[in-house]
């Protein structure tokens, strides 16, 4: 068994892990010790100050999808039940119980809680399984023998096993420094200051939940036009049907779809799509337009920010300009964040493992069952670069609860699992 997993990032996955390891614990079972490594606080990226959201706006899937979603536990065969039943402790609605508010949630309607109403229940998880939470950032990971070394600013965690949370640094900008242009942190610093955006047209550079909270935000400034800039051939609404909801809360059929299959389900699911409920409330409003082509680069000319966009058109490849008074970039989130954390000896030891240099492709099919790189030891879970080979809920909030299983029923050998031997099948056809 693994003996201590280190968690980069106190948020929803170091607190649903700790959550379940707590609950087998209680129950008599060996699991590893959670340490969480943090740079802020547990569940900052909820908040304003995180540099993702104002905490103020929604979460765009069901507050339901807790930190024990969706309550079948596979890690006890015999004791399941009993798990999910001491799960339930740590539900969301036993933490609205737990503050008095559970009627009126109910009397509601059931409303999507603000980002800092999701925190405040992350928070009172992490609270109540004592979440062992070590501050500091990570600044480099290395290797030393059988274990990782997370650096910090103030020291070194040693463990026999990392995972890597989060969506990365909120601080990346197309043109950094000119005030024509903000990332994703800057525009919440400044919507957070009570300052008024007052610009004819604005751009917005991304799709997904942070483009739409973003989009959110800027309705209420003064604006007369806002482009949303993303590679797709149009805004695309979520599929959100029973059976495309269902992938997400459970991978039962997922290893069995192509690779093909299965990056359709993203696209129409996952990637740069706007949930029904944002196409409702947003994008009705007219002055919003979308464009297509991934940004080449932005220059600052005439007063403006002129931005280069790429798209592919009959296999040429086609540059068009175009210029905007402000250009919000939210291409922010990033998987890969974590590469440039690495030092040569870990670099070195995944790219023999992986056959190659280290690209998004590459690392997504090497996720073993357990949301590891197979072939590697020590350990190193990437749940959010698991979506392609184990199930598209992994990396975000839709299957915690499995999330917590895969993970603490790793095993510390690294052996090539079944879900790659199918990936190595796929490769050789
Ligand atoms: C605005 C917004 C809205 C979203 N809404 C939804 C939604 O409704 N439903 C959904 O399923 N998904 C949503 N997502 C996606 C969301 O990111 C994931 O679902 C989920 O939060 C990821 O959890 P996590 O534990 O990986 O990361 P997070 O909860 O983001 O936690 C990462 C933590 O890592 C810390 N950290 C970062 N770098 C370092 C470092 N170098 N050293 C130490 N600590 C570090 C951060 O401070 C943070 O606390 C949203 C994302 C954004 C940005």
């Amino acid at each position: 068994m693994i003996r201590r997993l280190a968690v980069l990032g106190a948020g929803a996955k170091a607190v649903a892990v700790a959550a379940k390891a707590a609950m087998l614990r209680e129950m008599g079972v060996a699991t590893p010790e959670i340490v969480a490594v943090e740079r802020t606080a547990v569940a900052a990226n909820w908040r304003a100050g995180g540099g993702w959201t104002d905490g103020q706006h929604r979460l765009g899937t069901s507050p339901e999808k807790d930190v024990g979603f969706p309550y079948r536990s596979m890690i006890l065969p015999g004791r399941n039940g009993e798990l999910d039943q001491r799960m339930m402790r740590l539900s969301w609605q036993s933490y609205l119980v737990g503050t008095g508010r559970f009627a009126e949630w109910v009397d509601r309607g059931k409303p999507a809680p603000t980002h800092e109403t999701w925190a405040n229940y992350l928070r009172w998880v992490a609270d109540t399984v004592g979440l062992n939470v070590v501050d500091g950032e990570v600044i480099r990971m290395s290797l030393d023998g059988r274990s990782w070394v997370l650096h910090t600013g103030g020291g070194a965690i040693e463990a026999d096993a990392v995972m890597i949370t989060g969506p990365g640094q909120p601080g990346r900008s197309v043109l950094p420094g000119h005030p024509q242009v903000l990332s994703i942190a800057q525009f919440w610093e400044l919507s957070a200051s009570k300052e008024r955006i007052d610009a004819e047209r604005v751009a917005v550079i991304g799709g997904g939940e942070t483009a739409a909270s973003m989009l959110n935000e800027l309705f209420g400034h003064r604006v007369s036009t806002i482009t949303v800039i993303s590679p797709q051939a149009t805004l695309f609404t979520r599929g959100e049907s029973f059976f495309e909801n269902r992938m997400f809360s459970d991978p039962t059929e997922w290893v069995g779809l192509t690779p093909a299959e299965r990056r359709d389900v993203m696209a129409r699911t996952d990637r740069g799509v706007f949930s029904a409920r944002v196409q409702d409330s947003l994008l009705a409003d007219d002055r919003i337009r979308h464009l297509r082509g991934r940004v080449a680069h932005g220059i600052a000319a005439d007063g403006r920010i002129r931005i280069t966009l790429q798209t592919d058109r009959h296999g040429e490849r086609l540059e068009t300009v175009h210029g905007f008074d402000l250009v919000i970039d939210g291409s922010g989130a990033d998987s890969l964040w974590f590469l440039p954390l690495l030092a040569q000896d870990a670099l070195d030891l995944l790219e023999i493992r992986l056959n190659g240099p280290l690209t998004s492709d590459r690392l997504q099919q090497a996720i073993g069952d357990d949301l590891a790189l197979s072939g590697v030891s020590p350990k190193l879970f990437l749940p959010n670069l698991s979506g392609l080979n184990q199930g598209p809920g992994f990396p975000n909030l839709s299957c915690l609860g499995l999330l917590s299983d895969r993970i603490l029923g790793a095993r510390p050998g690294a052996q090539l699992t079944q879900t790659n031997r199918r990936n190595v099948e796929y490769q050789s056809i």
